[in-house]
């Protein structure tokens, strides 16, 4: 009865705090330096809400003892027309209403923390800013649609393992003098449809079509710092993987980036070209560290509560940035979802890519699913389930591949399937199951049935992973190369240098036609399938455009690649038995065979599995540079519809005695004679 009556006390007392906590809206018990006693601002209008006839104007500032608003006619330089007082409101923000319009009109925020004046800043959810992104600028975005962008829809998706994503960057494709673009380098010049190289080869937007890629996948074309927009004649480069304004786009991509409402409407015709084409649109999307630490525009507001820090109070650097971001804290983790929602529904952007996505916590990750699935179901998020150095945060809260199973509908690149077929990431001469080392094939197989549950996989003998690690299928996202480190074919002359351009060509059909025939989510890496080259250049992010840019004289030199990747890619959407939408349809239907020569791997995919009109097929790898015989299974006569060459549906070549000989470094699908006739 004791501790009962205890209970009761204990549980009026929090009563009575919790509610003069509520109505004490000067939240005087926020305790500086302990985050969660923060106040929480749960309301959608920071920073900027305008009108016609007046703009308001809150930022989330606890910790400030005074706020001031500077106006400016110019995005950069000049000196301010207005300057204003703030007033400290609820939940710890900062209001101010000004009278009038206010359109056009650049703005920025300073705040008093402590004994110091922070810098000038524009916010940390300026949707539009100036070259640069120094300032913030008062827009109404419903002024920079394009015409046509009501009707813009997305295109239809039934299945996450119908997606075939395809990684570029925007200038990377059009920049070449060989793309034929006119707006080259710009949202613009990849929106441009009609484009051909000197031979009359489709180029950027039209090749991406051609090809059958379903998904784009944009390296940053948020904010990014390191590029000097206002030196746009100069060349200059950068990924982007250092986010100044994560919900401004870059500058460098715009017809002119000192007008903020011109990059917001180019966008926009370049989400819409895509759609136009049928193709989807993902945002590769840097939440985890932001470009500067101390100076940046989160930390200049409210100083060290966006960041994660280590013992020493030092701000630890799980992302090898300088810092990281603390996604778990309540006013971030708002921050992330907020930001998401608004690309989604202003851009119609349909996924997300999260770059190193081990940072973020688990939770947030599975609220922002949520969220998503609010808005369009069909929206694909995925990420690097890993992260580039400790983090203070625990594994088990992160969104770490081993964890990917706590994340509802994301998936998770699988690193393991890449190695395996290619060779280590860094070990830069070491190679792979089809460049010639032995061992692989478990690997291999792993990465075929998704990384799931599956009864014929010996996950001992897996190079990176001891157990499955993704649900589902679609959690999985399997790849051989993308913007880091090597591309594929540079990756196959550092390896095979002794070996022919012919046999490294082989390498490299047969890496993909692994990953394109697998289950799961495949991706490309832009200009794979013309045996992109970067010079031997393994980490371009600031090379200049001669290592970065798609020579489309590529594609008329390797056409007989290209024609390959393209069937290889026809296939997967002629038979959805290679789209497999469950770990248990896999287990049904999909059986490896384990007595193969070294360096073959098969497997056969049985029962007209997910609605297939093939009754019974078998994939072949032959890793080996000798034909390497296999026996087919005897219940049927056997019909090949893909080789090393080429595919066709209707069948090649039928073999009637149980004997294939697989050719070297190839893949070989068969189908049983039945199906094809
Ligand atoms: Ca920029």
């Amino acid at each position: 009865m004791k501790n009962l009556k205890l209970t009761f006390l204990i549980l009026a007392l929090n009563l009575f705090f919790s509610c003069t906590h509520e109505q004490n809206q000067n939240d005087s018990q926020m305790i500086e330096g302990d985050f969660s006693t923060y106040p929480v601002y749960e309301g959608k209008d920071l920073e900027m809400t305008y009108t016609k006839e007046a703009t308001t104007f809150r930022i989330w500032a606890p910790t400030a003892k005074a706020a001031v608003l500077r106006l400016y006619d110019e995005g950069i330089g000049g000196k301010p027309i207005a300057e204003h007082k703030m007033k400290k409101d609820k939940k710890g923000t900062w209001l101010l209403k000004l009278d009038g319009d206010l359109k056009g009109k650049f703005y920025t925020f300073q705040v008093e923390v402590g004994d110091r004046w922070m810098d000038q800043n524009p916010g940390v959810y300026a949707k539009a800013v100036g070259v640069n992104g120094l300032r913030a600028c008062v827009v109404n975005l419903a002024e920079t649609n394009p015409q046509g962008w009501e009707a813009d829809k997305r295109p239809p998706l039934a299945n996450f393992n119908d997606i075939i994503l395809y990684e570029l960057q925007v200038r990377d494709l059009t920049i070449s003098p060989t793309s034929g673009a006119k707006n080259k380098g710009k949202f613009l010049g990849l929106a441009e449809t009609g484009t051909t190289n000197s031979a009359g080869y489709a180029t950027g937007i039209d090749h991406i079509a051609e090809l059958g890629i379903t998904h784009v996948h944009l390296l940053p074309v948020f904010d990014y710092l390191r590029v000097d927009e206002t030196k746009l004649d100069t060349p200059q480069y950068n990924w982007g993987y250092d986010p100044l304004n994560y919900n401004a786009l870059e500058g460098s991509f715009a017809t002119d980036p000192y007008n903020p409402a011109v990059r917001i409407k180019e966008f926009k015709e370049l989400v819409m070209a895509f759609h136009n084409k049928g193709i989807r649109v993902v945002m590769d999307v840097v939440y985890n560290h932001t470009s500067q630490s101390f100076k940046s525009y989160f930390n200049q507001l409210v100083p060290d509560y966006y960041y994660r820090h280590d013992a020493e109070g030092e701000f630890s650097n799980s992302s090898g940035c300088g810092n990281e971001t603390a996604s778990e804290r309540e006013m971030m983790r708002r921050y992330m979802i907020e930001s998401l929602i608004y690309y989604a529904t202003e851009y119609h952007i349909d996924g997300f890519r999260f770059d190193l996505m081990g940072i973020h916590d688990i939770q947030t990750m599975n609220m922002i699913r949520a969220e998503m699935d609010k808005i369009d179901p069909t929206i694909f998020l995925y990420g690097e389930g890993w992260a580039a150095g400790a983090c203070p945060l625990p594994d088990s809260l992160r969104a770490l591949k081993a964890n990917t199973m706590q994340l509802n509908g994301i998936a998770a690149f699988s690193d393991d399937i890449r190695d395996a077929i290619k060779g280590h990431w860094s070990d830069e001469k070491e190679r792979g199951y089809v460049s010639g080392k032995p061992g692989l094939e478990e690997s291999v197989k792993f990465g075929i049935i998704a990384s799931t549950p599956h009864k014929d996989i010996r996950f001992s003998m897996v190079n990176y992973s001891d157990t499955a690690w993704a649900k589902e299928p679609s959690q999985t996202i399997n790849y051989v190369s993308c913007h880091d480190n090597h591309t594929l074919w540079d990756k196959l002359s550092v390896t095979n240098p002794e070996d022919s351009e012919a046999d490294r060509i082989k390498m490299h059909k047969l890496a993909n036609a692994i990953v394109l025939t697998s289950q799961g989510v495949p991706f490309l890496h832009a200009g794979v399938e013309i045996l992109r080259t970067k010079q031997g250049v393994h980490n371009s992010f600031e090379s200049p455009d001669s290592i970065n840019q798609i020579n489309w004289d590529w594609k008329t030199k390797y056409i007989d690649v290209f024609n390959y990747y393209k069937a290889l890619i026809a296939l997967r959407k002629a038979h959805p038995a290679f789209r497999m939408t469950s770990t248990e349809m896999l287990n049904t239907h999909l059986h490896f065979s384990h007595d193969e020569s070294a360096g073959i791997v098969a497997y056969s995919i049985n029962g007209n599995a997910n609605g297939d009109k093939w009754k019974d097929i078998l994939v072949v790898f032959n890793a080996n540079r000798t034909a390497t015989h296999v026996t087919l299974p005897p219940e049927s006569t056997w019909t090949i519809v893909l080789n090393g060459e080429k595919y066709l549906e209707t069948g090649i070549e039928t073999i009637t005695n149980g004997n294939l000989m697989a050719a070297p470094l190839s893949a070989t699908i068969l189908v049983d004679t039945q199906s094809v006739k």
